[in-house]
C-alpha cells in the first residue's frame, strides 16, 4: 500500500523521547491520514481495505499483534478447519483456490488471507494497539491513539502515536478477548487451567483426565482432539444446546439452510433440521445434551447463539470416550472438581471453552454506536455497520465471514461516496 499520503504533522518536533522516573522512555508522534483508519487486521479489516483499494481509496490498517489474522494464527488449535464450506467464507473480490477442500484447514485459510493481503497491497502497521479513539468535533476528525511498548533489559519504551482521520472502521472482532469465568476455588486447584485460545493440541494431555468447560463448537472439537491423543476428556454441559450434523442429505447443513430459507419460513426449516438431526444423530437429550425449546435458526436470529456442527464428537460421547458432566460448583485443593449435582471428581487439567468478547468499549470513547454491555453495535443486523461522523463497524453481525464480507462492501462504497465528494471540492 502506498503510504505517501501519510503526512506527519507533529512527527519530528515531538519525536524526541524523554525518560521518566520509572526508567520508561516515551515518544509521541501524530500522523494525519488522507484515508480511513481500519482497526484490526483480521479477515474483516482486510476485506474493507481490499474493497477500498479496489475503488482507489487508500487506508491504513492498525493491528495490535505482529501478524494478520492473529486469532487464526495465534489463538486457535492445530486441527481447526473452517466450520462452514469455503464458498460461505470467502472474502470479497477473491475466491478460495479450486484445489482447496470444502472445509479448508486453518493453515490453508491463513495462506488464503496472506495471498489476499498481498494481492490488494494491504500492509498493516503491526504492534499498534489502539488504546483510545474519540471524535474531535472541532476538527471533524477521529483521533486514534495507539501504543507500542518494547522492553529491553534496562528500559521500557512506549511509543504513542495519534492518527487523525475522517473515517474510522472498527474491525477488532467479536472474539477480541478471551472470556474466563470466575469459578470458586480456581486459585486452589492443583492442575493447569487454560482457555481454548491457548490450546494447540491434545498431545500434551496424553493419558490425562481433562475437563472441558463449554459445549460450543470449540469445546466439542477440543474434546474430540483430546480423544485422538488418548487423553480422557469430560465435557461440562450447563446449558441447552442444538447439535446438528455438519452434512445432511449429501449437502452441507449450512448450505441447505441457506437454500431452504429462500423458499420456506424459518420455523419450518427449523422443524426440518430437528427432524433430520434426530434421524441422523438420535436423541441428544439422552446423552445429557438437551435441546433449547426454540429451533436452531430462530435461536441464532434471536440471541446469536450458534448451533454446534458435529464433526465426530457425538459418536465419542455415545461410545463413552467423552463423559458429559453438569455445571461446576467449585474447585478445590489438589485436583478436585465438585459439580452442581454434588458429585466430585479428580482432573489433571481444565480447558475453558468459554468463548470470547468484543473489546470495543475499552478503547472507543464514542458511546452511541456500540453497546457498553457486549461491545457489539446497538442497531440490529443488517443496520449495525454504520454509525455517525464516519464511524463504521465490520464483523460484528454474529454471521461469520459472510456477514463481514457484506459489511465490508457497504462500508467501502459509503466511504468512496464521501471520498469522491471530497476530491471534487
Ligand atoms: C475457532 C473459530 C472458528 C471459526 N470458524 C468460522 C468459519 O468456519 N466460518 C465463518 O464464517 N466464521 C468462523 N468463525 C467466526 C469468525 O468468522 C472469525 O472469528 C473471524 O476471524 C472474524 O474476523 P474479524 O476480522 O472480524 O475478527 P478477528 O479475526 O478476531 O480479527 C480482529 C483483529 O483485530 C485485532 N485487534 C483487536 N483489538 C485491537 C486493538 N485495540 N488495536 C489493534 N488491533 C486490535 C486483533 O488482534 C485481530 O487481529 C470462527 C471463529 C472461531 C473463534
Amino acid at each position: 500500500m502506498d503510504f505517501s499520503y501519510l503526512r506527519e504533522i507533529e512527527g519530528k518536533r515531538s519525536h524526541d523521547p524523554y525518560f521518566n522516573n520509572n526508567n520508561k522512555m516515551m515518544a509521541k508522534r501524530c500522523v494525519f491520514l488522507n484515508g480511513p483508519v481500519i482497526v484490526g487486521a483480521g479477515p474483516s479489516g482486510l476485506a474493507v481495505a481490499a474493497c477500498l483499494n479496489q475503488k482507489g481509496v487508500p487506508s491504513l490498517v492498525l493491528e495490535r499483534s505482529n501478524c494478520i489474522a492473529s486469532l487464526w494464527q495465534l489463538k486457535t488449535y492445530d486441527r481447526l478447519c473452517l466450520h462452514l464450506p469455503k464458498q460461505f467464507c470467502e472474502l470479497p473480490l477473491m475466491s478460495f483456490p479450486d484445489d482447496f477442500p470444502t472445509y479448508p484447514t486453518k493453515q490453508q485459510f491463513i495462506q488464503y488471507l496472506e495471498t489476499y493481503a498481498s494481492t490488494f497491497g494491504i500492509r498493516p502497521v503491526f504492534n499498534q494497539t489502539v488504546v483510545c479513539a474519540n471524535y474531535d468535533r472541532r476538527l471533524g476528525l477521529w483521533r486514534v491513539r495507539t501504543e507500542t511498548t518494547t522492553t529491553t533489559t534496562t528500559t521500557t519504551i512506549t511509543v504513542a502515536t495519534e492518527y487523525a482521520t475522517r473515517w474510522l472502521v472498527v474491525a477488532t472482532g467479536e472474539n477480541a478477548e478471551a472470556v474466563v469465568p470466575g469459578i470458586e476455588g480456581m486459585e486452589e486447584f492443583g492442575g493447569s487451567i487454560m482457555h481454548t485460545s491457548l490450546y494447540k493440541s491434545g498431545e500434551v494431555f496424553r493419558g490425562k483426565k481433562v475437563l472441558v468447560v463449554g459445549c460450543g463448537n470449540s469445546g466439542m472439537e477440543v474434546c474430540l482432539d483430546l480423544c485422538t491423543h488418548n487423553a480422557k476428556p469430560s465435557l461440562v454441559v450447563r446449558d441447552t444446546v442444538h447439535i446438528l450434523p455438519r452434512e445432511m442429505l449429501g449437502k452441507s447443513t449450512f448450505g441447505l439452510c441457506m437454500c431452504l430459507l429462500k423458499w420456506l419460513p424459518i420455523r419450518l426449516v427449523d422443524r426440518f433440521l430437528l427432524l433430520t438431526s434426530r434421524l441422523l444423530l438420535g436423541d441428544t437429550a439422552r446423552l445429557g445434551l438437551d435441546r433449547p425449546e426454540i429451533g436452531p435458526l430462530e435461536l441464532k436470529n434471536l440471541s446469536g447463539k450458534t448451533p454446534v456442527l458435529d464433526v465426530g464428537t457425538l459418536a465419542k460421547i455415545k461410545s463413552g470416550d467423552i463423559e458429559v458432566c453438569p455445571g461446576i460448583k467449585r474447585l478445590s485443593k489438589h485436583h478436585t472438581v465438585e459439580f452442581t449435582n454434588g458429585q466430585t471428581k479428580e482432573f489433571d487439567a481444565i480447558i475453558l471453552a468459554t468463548g470470547y468478547k468484543s473489546n470495543v468499549p475499552s478503547w472507543l470513547k464514542e458511546k452511541e454506536m456500540f453497546s457498553e454491555k457486549d461491545g457489539l453495535p446497538k442497531r440490529p443486523f443488517p443496520n449495525g455497520w454504520k454509525g455517525e461522523c464516519g464511524l463504521y463497524a465490520v464483523g460484528f453481525t454474529k454471521r461469520g465471514l459472510l456477514g463481514a464480507s457484506m459489511d465490508a462492501k457497504k462500508i467501502a462504497e459509503d466511504i468512496y461516496q464521501y471520498f469522491q465528494c471530497k476530491m471534487e471540492i
